[in-house]
């Protein structure tokens, strides 16, 4: 399709199109009455009522349709079992007052006859207009023949190496290896050593797989082609597949270079799963993959880099020896690699003397590169559009929040009834995060509605540490602050709403993963008794998993997790009883202020002699 077609001058035409399709074709306008017979009509022809008759005859056969229109505009049509006898009857009692056509079923006019015809072809047209221009759009060449091509990026000179790649010490020095290889294989092949074909990055969203994988062919000043998994995953099968022979065809015109796929589980996920019937496509360009990583020599030259977040919904097949063998785990920062990725992305901006990077690394625990980056710039916009130079540590605050939590909607306007109610709610959680012992500090409490839907204010934890594992106390401290938002509600105004519901299902969701998955209760032992959960089901793999329990334990885990959430809940309520003081303190602040910083609410305590259940309740004071 060298010529660009607008679609919309084509569903213009076929609008036309319609409507004239509908005049040809609307004397079909005719009211079937299967009552309706040659004598009935030879009745109303003596009585002068008929206008016209049309007799249709099927084609080849005697038998047709009769179309009526009568004077007073009805129009009616009923079959004849033989036209010839209808014809004559008509002819005979009209007196050639009323004009009689005859016709076969393939129509008369020329128009008739064509008009599916063309029909067809615009949509056809239209079809490869479209068609086309996707491919153009992908492609970025003017050419249907282009659709088999591969979308690959082709980057000569990536311009990165592994000092723009902060902290990830262990991940560059075993990526270092590969850079060697690429720059003097023959070292490597003199002594009969075989170069590894494939490195699989695996690891969290964001924490820097690509930036590695761009380091890498920075470093050994090789060419990087980058492709998306999903990129080969078309509607048609076999153009996914082409799509990787392609990739490799270029790769190996420009060997020594890096093939870098991004998401590496939208191709190769487990074959065989029968999922989503797309999977014949899949299976091929998996294959496909397979065979090129195969099929180049030993040491060609080129290494394939994948990334993943799913390692363990890969097909094994692509973990082999000789395809994807080395695998090199990227893991989130810790704070010392948190901070060294600030200061990377605080070379490029102006940073207030307010700002300090050291305790922002300190209190983003769980961030990814990624979620740093945007935290600063996202810190960076506020400072530009309130017209300043250098980011303030009020800006960070602000993207902390808006990154964690959603944008505020200060413009909302909302009921003084529901303030009240998210006053007393976010009391109740903040409460309990500052007296339970394994709950980080709050860091922000605010009764401003955010982005997300239905959520009327927030209490915002400041993440304090990078635990690997969560405890038991952990997670029923955890419930206690989900049901914080309910039991202050119910206890503040003896009322409760549906604003707790997101907290009921996460408060839920943990005490079963409790009983289901770690082996937290002692009644039910350390066994797994967990079945499909809809993440699974959605990647394929657990699709067909099955219950390995019956009625009897699932009735157990019921009461169990029904018996922690109670729990939990009476100790939660026990501690904010003998908080109510501070629950009133805490909301009337939130009713004035809005949000109210972590020391504003932590001051609340100062005056605070009562000593409370604080820091007491772990695992082992609730029979769990
Ligand atoms: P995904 O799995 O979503 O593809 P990824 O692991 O490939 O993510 P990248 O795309 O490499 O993540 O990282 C996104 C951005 O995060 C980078 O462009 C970079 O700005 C920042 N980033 C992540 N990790 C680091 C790091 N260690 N040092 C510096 N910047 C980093």
């Amino acid at each position: 399709m060298k010529k660009k077609l607008d679609p919309s001058a084509f569903f213009f035409v076929l609008i036309l199109i319609g409507i004239l399709m509908y005049v040809v074709y609307s004397n079909m306008n005719y009211n079937t009455i299967l009552s309706f017979t040659d004598g009935m009509l030879k009745e109303a022809l003596k009585d002068n009522e008929v206008l016209e008759v049309q007799i249709i005859q099927n084609q080849q056969v005697p038998t047709g349709t009769v179309q009526v229109t009568f004077k007073d505009g009805t129009k009616i049509s009923y079959y004849t079992s033989d036209v010839n006898e209808t014809q004559k009857m008509v002819e005979k009692n009209a007196d050639n007052k009323v004009p009689v056509l005859l016709h076969d079923v393939k129509g008369n006019t020329w128009l008739e006859r064509m008009l599916p015809y063309i029909f067809a072809f615009i949509l056809v047209i239209l079809f490869l207009s479209m068609f086309g221009r996707r491919v153009q759009r992908g492609g970025g060449q003017d050419s249907l023949s282009n659709f088999g091509k591969s979308r690959a990026k082709k980057d000569l000179k990536t311009g990165i190496c592994f000092d723009d790649v902060a902290g990830l010490e262990e991940e560059k020095q075993e990526l270092k290896e590969i850079v060697d290889f690429l720059k003097d294989p023959k070292k490597y092949t003199d002594i009969g050593a075989r170069i590894p074909k494939g490195v699989i990055l695996v690891g969290p969203p964001g924490t820097g797989k690509t930036l590695l994988a761009k380091a890498v062919s920075g470093e050994a000043g090789v060419p990087f082609f980058s492709i998306s998994g999903s990129d080969f995953v078309e509607m048609f099968v076999g153009v996914g597949a082409a799509r990787v022979r392609d990739l490799f065809s270029d790769a190996k015109k420009n060997a020594p270079c890096i093939v870098f796929i991004d998401e590496i589980d939208a191709v190769a996920r487990r074959r065989g799963t029968g999922l989503g019937g797309g999977n014949d496509e899949k299976e091929q360009t998996l294959n496909q993959l397979l065979v090129e990583m195969d099929g180049f020599g030993k040491n060609s030259g080129i290494i394939v880099m994948a990334a993943t977040n799913r390692v363990d919904i890969l097909d094994p097949a692509i973990l082999r020896p000789g395809r994807f063998d080395r695998k090199v785990t990227v893991s989130r920062p810790d704070v010392k690699g948190r901070e060294e990725i600030l200061k990377v992305h605080a070379k490029a901006k102006s940073i207030g003397e307010d700002v300090n990077l050291a305790e922002i690394a300190r209190t983003t625990s769980g961030f990814a590169g990624a979620d740093l980056e945007n935290l600063l710039n996202e810190a960076a916009i506020f400072a530009a559009a309130d017209n300043r130079a250098f980011i303030t540590k009020a800006d960070i605050d602000r993207s902390f929040i808006k990154i964690g939590i959603g944008t505020e909607k200060k413009s909302r306007l909302v009921p003084e009834k529901d303030r009240r109610l998210t006053a007393y709610h976010e009391a109740g959680h903040a409460i309990l995060f500052h007296d339970l012992s394994e709950m980080d500090p709050v860091y922000a409490v605010s009764i401003i509605p955010t982005g997300a839907d239905g959520v009327g204010g927030f209490t915002m934890p400041l993440p304090g540490n990078d635990n690997a594992f969560r405890t038991k106390t952990m997670m029923m401290q955890n419930i206690m602050v989900s049901y914080g938002g309910r039991i202050a509600e119910e206890l503040m105004l003896n009322e409760i709403s549906t604003g707790a519901s997101a907290d009921i299902r996460s408060a839920s969701q943990i005490a079963r993963a409790m009983v289901t998955k770690y082996g937290f209760s002692e009644k039910l032992g350390p066994i797994n008794y967990e079945t499909d959960d809809s993440d699974q089901v959605f990647l394929g793999r657990e699709l067909g998993h099955e219950r390995y329990f019956g009625a009897e334990i699932s009735k157990e885990i019921d009461a169990e997790v029904k018996r922690i959430i109670n729990e939990c809940y009476e100790e939660a309520k026990k501690i904010l009883i003998s908080r109510k003081d501070i629950l009133e303190k805490c909301a009337t602040l939130l009713l004035a202020k809005e949000r109210i910083s972590g020391e504003e609410f932590n001051a609340l305590f100062d005056d605070e002699n009562t000593v409370t259940s604080e820091n007491t309740y772990t695992s082992e004071s609730a029979d769990v």
